[in-house]
This record gives structure tokens, C-alpha cells and sequence, in this order.
């Protein structure tokens, strides 16, 4: 099936052939008739699925069947995400797609000045992508009229609510216009996000893909056996011996983060950490010098991480497993990526083994073991438990029995 026989108009089919897609991929073959035919939707899809096309294009479409009622242009789509980075991406999005149409869009995220918001919303936008925190600071000062929006979208609606934000988000809800289309996707369904489905939608189409990456062979799954206090001589053994240009590699904190990133410096490898207490700015940047190679490796949390886009990376180190089994599978979604084969491995101490077991039980198969040479786990070494930090960046799913609650207030 093509994006025309989807029923795109041809400003769009002519973006998406610029973008060089051939097909839609199965989130957009099911999400973009159903949208186009005006029905809210609850779909289950995670980043590297091709989601934010499968609701930015029908979007546009949508907005561009009705004309602007005056001049200037209304606020009439509104697109909520959970971090900066995911907006910024899509908002990108947004961009590319709607190249040859005349809409106009912004982005709203804390973080930054407030200045040039209030700018780009005084000329009028008619796409507004935010977070929710700052998006209810305009509100409150007045600053943004939301009474035209007829076209919602949650992106990665269970991330929302991990990181706090279901009162202000019911808060940004309750000034909406009632009448209107709603879009609501989520890379899991908990108890909480079928809530907030019940409340959002009405009559929803489904839509379920399979998780990115895990029915495809695009991602080559490794774990190395390795005593923790080894991990970081590892970590550089490997990213040498193979010679490594691009690797993201994830640990469980901030400050894991940084020390990770000052190890591999002192190593000779070029290093940068991305994570929650760093300026809007010095993340922009980080993720800047990675992508265009300026920094071999880039050492981020599973929040800061969540909705980074960069095509063809070939490689994902889980320097720490995530306690939260599907923060595995976002982790290494992250690779092998639209057709390229990608490798997630990762480091793995005699502490983590519970971890372990509960993602080979989410992703229903067993991960290959290899000990690197040399760097032998030392038998006589036993496990001794993982303290969680409060507000360390995890959430609250399928979290072994054991584990204490993150502080409900994670956002950065
Ligand atoms: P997303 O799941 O929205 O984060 O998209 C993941 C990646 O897939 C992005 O880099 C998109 O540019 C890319 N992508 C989206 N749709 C297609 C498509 N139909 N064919 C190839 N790549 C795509």
C-alpha cells in the first residue's frame, strides 16, 4: 500500500517523497484513514514506528480542508509531549511534513525564555506542540488562546503520566473546546492510561503495532557478564577494540551519567552526558555533537533519551539495565532502526539478575550471553541489592515487588 492509496493530498505525498519514504509504515497504514475520517484513536506505538508521521501528516491534512477563519492563524492543533526533545522532534516533524502547506507552528517548552514564545504566538500559529508544564504558564498569564483548537494529540501519553503531569494535564483538558478530535498514544497500557483514555476519547479506533524492534530481527541482542566495579574498563575496551563512532549508552542516574561521560573523556574517547539537571541548551548541543560526530559517545538517562531521534545508530550499550523492563525495549528501539542493523548490548552484574529476568520475560526470549575476554565476572562476588534514588528518572510499570516508588514529581 502507497501514502497516496492512504488518500494523501499531494503537498504532503510531494514531502514524504522528498523524505524519501517509499511505504507507510503499519502504525501510519492504520492510523492515517482513521484520522482522516475524523475518528479519535488509541494507539499503542513507541518511537522508531514512524507514529509521529502516522498523526502529523492526517493532521495537516485535516487542517488544511478548512479554511482559516480569518487572516491570521488560530490555534487549532495542539500536540502534548513529555519532554522538550520530543517536542523539538516533533515539531521538526511537522516542519518536513507540511513543507508545501501554509500552516505555521510553534514549539512551547520550559527550559528556555518565555520571549520568543510569546512572539511566534502573538503573529498567530496554527500548530502548537508543547509540554505540559509551560503550556499551563501561558495559560495562566494569557498569553495563548486555546478556544479554536478542534485537534488534540497526546504523544507518548504513559511517559506523561510517569513524570507526573496527569493534573496538568487534566487542567490544560478542561479549557479545551468539548467538540473536538482526539489522539492518544502510548507505548503501554496501564490501568492509568485507560483512564485517561475513558475520559479523552470518544468511541476510539484501537490501533496496536508491534513494538518497535521486537518482532524484526533489526536488532542483535547481547549481554556481557561483567562484575559492575569493571563495567567502565569494559565499556571502553569495546567501543576501541571495535572502533566505535557512534554509541549511546544508558545508565540509571544523572550523576552515573556524568562520572560515565568523565571516565570515557580521560579514556580518549569523546563523550558527552544528557540528562534532566543540564540546560535546555547544553542537551540541544549534546545531542548536536552527536549526531554530527563531533562526540563518539553520548551517556544519557532513560527520560532525557525518550524520544531522541537518530536514524542508523548502530549501537546502544545499556551500561546499567533500566529496573522498568519496558524502558529495555525503548532503550534499545533506539537502534536498527528504519531497515539498519543495529546492536544492543549490555553490561550486566550479578545485582541486575532480577532485572534481567523480568525484560526476558516482557520480551518473551532469552538474550545471548557472551563474556567479553578477560573480563570474566569474579564468582566470589556476591549480589548485593540496587538502591533506588527517589526522582531518579524511573517509573512507575511493572517494577519488581521489591523496588520503592520514584518520586511522582520526576520532571526535569
Ligand atoms: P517515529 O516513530 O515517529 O519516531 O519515527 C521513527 C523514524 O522513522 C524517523 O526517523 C522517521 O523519519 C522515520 N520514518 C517515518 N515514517 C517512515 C516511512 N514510512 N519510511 C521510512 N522511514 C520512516
Amino acid at each position: 500500500m502507497s501514502f497516496k492509496q492512504l488518500g494523501l493530498i499531494e503537498p504532503l505525498l510531494k514531502a514524504i517523497q522528498e523524505q524519501g519514504y517509499t511505504e507507510p509504515t503499519p502504525v501510519q497504514k492504520q492510523a492515517i484513514p482513521v484520522i482522516l475520517a475524523k475518528k479519535d484513536i488509541l494507539a499503542g506505538a513507541q518511537t522508531g514506528t514512524g507514529k509521529t508521521a502516522g498523526f502529523t501528516l492526517p493532521m495537516l491534512q485535516l487542517l488544511s480542508q478548512h479554511k482559516r477563519a480569518h487572516n491570521k492563524p488560530e490555534i487549532r492543533a495542539l500536540i502534548l509531549t513529555p519532554t522538550r526533545e520530543l517536542a523539538s522532534q516533533v515539531a521538526e516533524s511537522v516542519d518536513i511534513y507540511g513543507k508545501h502547506l501554509p500552516f505555521k507552528s510553534t514549539v512551547i517548552f520550559g527550559g528556555v525564555k518565555i520571549n520568543p514564545q510569546l512572539v511566534a504566538l502573538r503573529k498567530g500559529v496554527d500548530i502548537v506542540i508543547a509540554t505540559p508544564g509551560r503550556l499551563l504558564d501561558h495559560i495562566s498569564q494569557k498569553t495563548i488562546d486555546l478556544s479554536k483548537v478542534d485537534f488534540l494529540i497526546l504523544d507518548e501519553a504513559d511517559r506523561m503520566l510517569d513524570m507526573g503531569f496527569i493534573n496538568d494535564i487534566r487542567k490544560i483538558l478542561a479549557i479545551l473546546p468539548k467538540n473536538r478530535q482526539n489522539l492518544l498514544f502510548s507505548a503501554t497500557f496501564s490501568d492509568e492510561i485507560k483512564r485517561l483514555a475513558d475520559n479523552l476519547l470518544n468511541a476510539p479506533t484501537l490501533i496496536e503495532v508491534a513494538r518497535a524492534n521486537m518482532s524484526s530481527e533489526q536488532v542483535k541482542q547481547v549481554i556481557h557478564p561483567v562484575d559492575k566495579e569493571r563495567k567502565k574498563e569494559l565499556l571502553s575496551h569495546l567501543i576501541k577494540e571495535g572502533d566505535w563512532k557512534q554509541v549511546l549508552v544508558f545508565t540509571r542516574t544523572k550523576h552515573g551519567a556524568n562520572k560515565l561521560s568523565e571516565y570515557l573523556e580521560k579514556e580518549g574517547i569523546t563523550a558527552t552526558a544528557i540528562h534532566g539537571n543540564k540546560s535546555q541548551n547544553a542537551r540541544t548541543k549534546a545531542l548536536a555533537d552527536f549526531k554530527d560526530s563531533t562526540v563518539r559517545v553520548l551517556v544519557a538517562t532513560d527520560i532525557a533519551a525518550r524520544g531522541i531521534d537518530i536514524d542508523q545508530l548502530p549501537h546502544v550499550v545499556n551500561f546499567e539495565l533500566p529496573n522498568v523492563p519496558e524502558d529495555y525495549v525503548h532503550r534499545i528501539g533506539r537502534t536498527g532502526r528504519a531497515g539498519n542493523i543495529g546492536e544492543a548490548l549490555s553490561l550486566v552484574c550479578i545485582d541486575e539478575k532480577e532485572f534481567l529476568e523480568n525484560i526476558e520475560k516482557l520480551i518473551k526470549k532469552d538474550i545471548h550471553r557472551f563474556v567479553v575476554k578477560g573480563f570474566a565476572p569474579d564468582p566470589s562476588i556476591k549480589a548485593e541489592p540496587i538502591v533506588q534514588k527517589r526522582g531518579s528518572g524511573s517509573n512507575n510499570r511493572s517494577r519488581p515487588s521489591n523496588r520503592t516508588r520514584p518520586s511522582p514529581k520526576g520532571r526535569k
